[in-house]
């Protein structure tokens, strides 16, 4: 009998069956589809943190960035380079396969071209090459991205909020280092230009409502051809309860992408880690029981909680943002002193300090004031820590 069966094979599902096999335990890492990697459902943009976390080889590397640029699209445009790398652009599929290849190294047995279907009395139920069958199983780690089918399995409610994401890599002769958001591309979200080498750039967008549309409006600017698409879900705000039934809920299963950003690479591998300790806890006591398991809960809040939730309360002010508001953010934010503070605090996976050190400037809150108070005063506390 396997000590766990984790299912999906994205870099959650990779990193927990790796970090699984590392701690000793009798891994099964299960994927759906015929190989690791593929349909590539991400823009590929890596922080450095991001990046050292997946503990790959600089294979999947395409480019290096350093800057940003936000352009509100009526005029400003706020611009910072750190001048050194900040950031990877990856092949996410040459990405995933090394990091399936890892796991596999350390030693986890691996079914591909095999799908979960079901799960019972500590047996999941799967559907692949052998036809049906059920393998049992100590516990059973969730990694399965947007899709969670064990929520359904276990009646367990979802993330609160699905986006969808559509992107297209063209050729554009763009700056190099600079990666571009354009918030006005979409009124939920924003819009990105990532520059993935080669003159070439990922040009997409995610949002809720009207997102082809919005896309090819956005697309259109570019007045390029299109030489790949790529289209996905990123599930947005943490499962209520991201354990249960011999289950850990990891990366994108979980909801735990990051609403600033919609990336889920970082805190997916972070969740991975935090799911192999608690398995081995709980395989070497024998106890599956929800007060068990519930240790899980208590380490990736104490982890990336209270940056996850800044990040959903942020994602919820962004639905009142116009664009004209964003225009004078960018004008007001365009000083020399906060440009530098951006450089030195901001950080892709752990937004807290800068968001604490933006909110505290006074051209910032009033560009943002008004309506939104009470939300700019719980973030300040939590940032903080005071709340
Ligand atoms: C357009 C777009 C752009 C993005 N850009 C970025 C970015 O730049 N940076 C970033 O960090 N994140 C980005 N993301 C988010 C990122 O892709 C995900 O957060 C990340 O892939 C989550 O990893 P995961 O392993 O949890 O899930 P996934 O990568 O979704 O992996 C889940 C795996 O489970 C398999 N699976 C599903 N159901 C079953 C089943 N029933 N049985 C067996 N296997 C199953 C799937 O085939 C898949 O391989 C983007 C997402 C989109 C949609």
């Amino acid at each position: 009998m396997y000590d766990v069966i984790v299912a999906g094979g994205g870099p959650t599902g990779s990193s927990a069956a790796r970090f699984c096999a590392e701690r000793g335990l009798n891994t099964l890492l299960i994927e759906e589809h015929s190989e690791f990697g593929r349909p590539v459902q991400c823009a590929g943009l890596l922080s450095n943190n991001a990046f050292s976390e997946c503990r790959v080889s600089d294979k999947s590397v395409l480019n290096e960035v350093s800057g940003a640029k936000i352009i509100s699209g009526l005029g400003s445009e706020l611009f910072f380079d750190a001048e050194k790398t900040m950031a990877y652009v990856v092949d996410r599929s040459a990405l995933d396969l090394e990091m399936a290849k890892n796991a596999a190294d350390s030693g986890c047995d691996i079914r591909l071209k095999t799908s979960v279907i079901g799960y019972k009395n500590s047996e999941v139920i799967v559907s692949g090459i052998n036809g049906k069958e059920s393998i049992p199983c100590r516990m059973v780690i969730a990694a399965d991205g947007p899709r969670c089918v064990f929520t359904r399995f276990l009646e367990m409610e979802r993330a609160p909020v699905y986006l969808s994401g559509i992107q297209a890599e063209i050729p554009l002769d763009t700056q190099k280092n600079i990666v571009e958001l354009h918030p006005y591309a979409s009124p939920e979200f924003f819009g990105w230009v990532i520059p993935s080498g080669n003159k070439r750039a990922r040009v997409g967008l995610c949002g809720e409502k009207n997102v082809y549309q919005n896309f090819m409006k956005f697309l259109s600017r570019f007045d390029s051809s299109c030489i790949n698409l790529v289209s996905g879900t990123i599930p947005l705000g943490i499962l209520p309860k991201t354990y249960g039934g011999r289950v850990l809920f990891c990366g994108d299963a979980g909801g735990f992408a990051k609403p600033t950003s919609g990336g889920g690479v970082y805190t997916g591998i972070k969740t991975a880690l935090h799911a192999s300790d608690i398995a081995l806890k709980c395989c070497e006591s024998n106890d599956f029981s929800d007060s068990s398991l519930k240790e899980y809960e208590k380490k990736w809040k104490s982890d990336i909680g209270r940056e996850l939730s800044i990040g959903m309360a942020l994602y919820k002010m962004r639905q009142n943002i116009s664009d004209e508001r964003i225009e004078k953010l960018c004008r007001c934010m365009n000083s020399p002193e906060i440009r530098e503070d951006i450089i030195k605090y901001g950080d892709m996976d752990r937004p807290q300090k800068i968001i604490k050190k933006m909110l505290l400037k006074p051209c910032v809150a009033k560009s943002l004031g008004g309506m939104m108070g009470a939300e700019i005063r719980w973030l300040l506390l939590r940032s903080t820590g005071l709340k």
